[in-house]
């Protein structure tokens, strides 16, 4: 019998998750499909239970729901408990397990144009729910340091006192940030400024970079930003959010399935949704 995965969120109509993973199974010849559900932020307990009595294989979950899940579930892994987010749940003999492979998805695609994060001083822009993946999951990877500049301070200082693995960390404004921007080796854009149709829009304005820093933006449409354009000018190495997308994806179908998917494949085909090449 066909197995069931699914996607589950409010908006879903322009996820490209299910196109990416019935392109997976039909490749590793696993009899499965891949569907998106709409589902009202009111309705996610219903939803959660019938997707159970469904006999679901897995599903991701996207917003508004990451954080609502949790209490719908029968167990958490430590990231995604810490995170308190989960995208990623998997059907183990009925039990529905969740996990975060937003961080994880991130820091996988990272090291192919930045090979360890250990050491380096860091800076993440923003402190919404893609920053909090992102920095509890460096902050296990023992950086020198990781500091949060966000439009409202107090978001990236809460962020800082919630995280539950120890790292040296400041919260600064985007204008403080902005004159520190020299110190830092690698740079992680996670607020939605520069998200189309706002491509002109960018969160920091800095006019140089230290040498060698890399600085990722975790957007992917456009593909290249005018902060990550900004950034190639001013000699940084840059990635957009193509592989954070493909590796949360790749994570989750190596969970379900046990297969460590092609990503380049993977790559090529949210690529072709988006009708661009990638940066
Ligand atoms: P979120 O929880 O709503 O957080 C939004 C962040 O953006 C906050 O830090 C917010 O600052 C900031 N922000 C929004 N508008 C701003 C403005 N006009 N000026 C200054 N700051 C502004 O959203 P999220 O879930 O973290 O997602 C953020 C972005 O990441 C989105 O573009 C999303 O598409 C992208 N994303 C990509 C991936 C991937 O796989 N590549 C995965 C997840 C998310 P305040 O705290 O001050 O409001």
């Amino acid at each position: 019998m066909k197995k069931l995965f699914a996607v589950i969120g409010d908006p879903i109509a322009h996820s490209m998750s299910p196109v990416m993973h019935n392109d997976l199974f039909a490749i590793y010849q696993i009899n499965a499909t891949y569907l998106p559900f709409r589902v009202k932020a009111d309705d996610l307990e219903d939803a959660v239970k019938g997707l159970r009595a469904l006999g679901i294989g897995g599903f991701n979950v996207t917003v508004p729901h990451k954080q609502r899940i949790i209490p719908y579930l029968d167990e958490v892994d430590e990231l995604a408990q810490a995170i308190g987010a989960v995208n990623t749940v998997v059907n183990a003999n009925g039990k529905l397990i969740g996990y975060n492979t937003d961080g994880p998805g991130f820091l996988t695609g990272l090291a192919s144009i930045f090979p360890t994060v250990e050491g380096k001083k860091i800076l993440i822009i923003g402190a919404g729910g893609a920053a909090r993946a992102i920095y509890f999951t460096l902050a296990k990877e023992k950086p020198c340091a990781i500091d949060i500049t966000n439009r409202t301070v107090d978001k990236a200082k809460d962020l800082i006192e919630a995280c539950p693995y120890t790292t040296k960390s400041n919260a600064y404004s985007l204008i403080e940030a902005d004159t520190l921007i020299r110190e830092y080796d690698l740079i992680v854009q996670t607020t939605s400024i520069g998200m189309a149709p706002h491509d002109v829009e960018q969160p920091l304005k800095f006019t140089a970079l230290k040498d060698g820093t890399t600085v990722c933006d975790i957007i992917y449409n456009p593909l290249k930003t005018t902060f990550l354009e900004r950034a190639q000018t001013h000699g940084a190495t840059i990635q957009n959010g193509i592989d954070m997308f493909v590796y949360q994806g790749a994570l989750a179908f190596e969970k379900w399935t046990g297969i460590a998917p092609d990503v380049n494949r993977m790559r090529e085909n949210v690529l072709k949704q988006l009708g661009g090449t990638t940066c």
